[in-house]
C-alpha cells in the first residue's frame, strides 16, 4: 500500500508508482482525512484518484480533528488537545510542546485498521506471522532523517523516494514537467504547529479563508473557557515562535527561519 498524505512528495510517489519505475505498483494508496485538510490537497485527491490506475480510498477515525481542536476534545470526546501546540507560561516563557497525539489517533490508526479490513482481519486479532505489508512512504532525501521502521512487526516501510535518490525539488521538477499546468498542494492540517515560517506565509497568501480560521483556533486555545487553557494553566499557540499566529507570521517575513519541524513528526505521515 501507499500512504498518500495528497501533498508534493506522495503525490510523485503516487504517480511514479502508477508508471511502475519503482517497481511493481501497489495494491491500493490509502488517504487518511483528518477533516483539516487545505481545499486543495482535497482536490488533488480528487484528481489522482481518477488518474491512478490503482484504487484510492479515503479513510477516517470517524472524527475532524479541527473539531475536536475547536471544542478541545480527543477521539473519545473527553477534554485533550491532540495536536503539538508550543506552550508558554503565563510569563510569556517557553515551557515545551504538548504531547502530539494528532497523527497516531487520525492518520496511523485509520490506515492500520483499513489494511486488516482488506486482510479480512478481525478488529484486534492478531495478524498472521506469514502476513507482511509493505507500506511506501512520501519522504525524500532532504528528510531522510524522518524515516523509521514500522513499529507494527507485520508492516514493512519503503522508502522509494530516497531509493530513487529524489529530493523534493527533484519530485518538484518532475512534477512540472510532467503536469505544466498543474499545481502541487502543501499537504498538512490547516492549523498544524509545525507548520515553517513558509508554510503559515503561503497559507496567509494563498487561502485567506484557511487563514482566518487558523488565526480563529489559534485565538481560541487561550481563552479561558476553552479546555487547553484549562488543562495546560499555559498559553498554547499554533506558531513556533509562541505569538498570536497573525502577529507571528508578520514577524516571519521580517524574519524568516529555514527550518521545519517535520523531523518532530517521526511517523512520516504528516507534510508529504
Ligand atoms: S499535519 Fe500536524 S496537526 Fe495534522 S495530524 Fe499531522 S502533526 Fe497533527
Amino acid at each position: 500500500m501507499l500512504s498518500l498524505g495528497g501533498g508534493t512528495q506522495s503525490t510523485v510517489l503516487a504517480l511514479l508508482a502508477d508508471q511502475e519505475v519503482l517497481g511493481p505498483k501497489p495494491d491500493i494508496a490509502i488517504f487518511a482525512d483528518t477533516d483539516w485538510e487545505p481545499e486543495a490537497v482535497y482536490q488533488n485527491i480528487t484528481w489522482l484518484r481518477d488518474k491512478l490506475s490503482y484504487p484510492v480510498v479515503t479513510v477516517t477515525n470517524g472524527r475532524s480533528l479541527r473539531d475536536d481542536v475547536i471544542s478541545g476534545t480527543n477521539t473519545s470526546g473527553a477534554p485533550w488537545l491532540t495536536i503539538p501546540v508550543w506552550l508558554s507560561d503565563l510569563d510569556g516563557n517557553p515551557a515545551g510542546v504538548n504531547w502530539r497525539q494528532c497523527t497516531s489517533n487520525y492518520k496511523v490508526a485509520p490506515i492500520q485498521r483499513e489494511v486488516r479490513r482488506r486482510l479480512g482481519l478481525a478488529h484486534r486479532s492478531p495478524v498472521p506471522a506469514t502476513t507482511l505489508v509493505e507500506m511506501w512512504l512520501g519522504i525524500t532525501t532532504d528528510e531522510s532523517e524522518r524515516m523509521r521502521t514500522a513499529q507494527e512487526p507485520w508492516i514493512v516501510n519503503r522508502y522509494p523516494l530516497i531509493d530513487a535518490n529524489m529530493s523534493r525539488d527533484d519530485c518538484i521538477d518532475w512534477f512540472n514537467a510532467e503536469y505544466p499546468t498543474r499545481n502541487l498542494p502543501r499537504s498538512a492540517c490547516i492549523g498544524c504547529p509545525f507548520h515553517s515560517d513558509d508554510a503559515w506565509i503561503a497559507i496567509r497568501n494563498t487561502d485567506p479563508d484557511a487563514y482566518a480560521e487558523a488565526i480563529m483556533i489559534d485565538t481560541m486555545l487561550r481563552n479561558d473557557g476553552h479546555n487547553a487553557a484549562r488543562m495546560f494553566r499555559k498559553q498554547a499557540f499554533l506558531h513556533h515562535r509562541r505569538l498570536p499566529l497573525s502577529v507571528a507570521v508578520e514577524r516571519s517575513e521580517k524574519d524568516r527561519q529555514e527550518a521545519t519541524h517535520w523531523s518532530n513528526e517521526c511517523v512520516g505521515l504528516c507534510g508529504i
